[in-house]
């Protein structure tokens, strides 16, 4: 079955942030975290993307919605 090799082009570019295995580049590369990060919540991310664009876009980085963790995020801490 293993045809073909793992072929893990290891780049050497310094100016890329290398997010760990796993891990969002995008995230990485834009906040130098990301939601799979310990500590971090997948609304963070997605909130600071938010923030991102409407801060490219519009001059306000509210966000259009109140961020308020989800409802599974809400079970799991009622859980624990
Ligand atoms: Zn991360």
């Amino acid at each position: 079955m293993s045809d073909g090799t793992d072929e893990l082009t290891v780049v050497e570019q310094p100016k890329l942030h290398v997010a760990p295995p796993g891990h969002s580049r995008a995230g990485h590369r834009a906040f130098g975290w990301c939601s799979r990060c310990p500590g971090r919540e997948v609304w963070e991310e997605l909130l600071a993307w938010r923030q991102r664009d409407n801060q490219a876009i519009d001059e306000t980085p509210t966000p259009d919605r109140v961020t308020v963790p989800s409802r599974e995020a809400e079970k799991v801490s009622a859980d624990g």
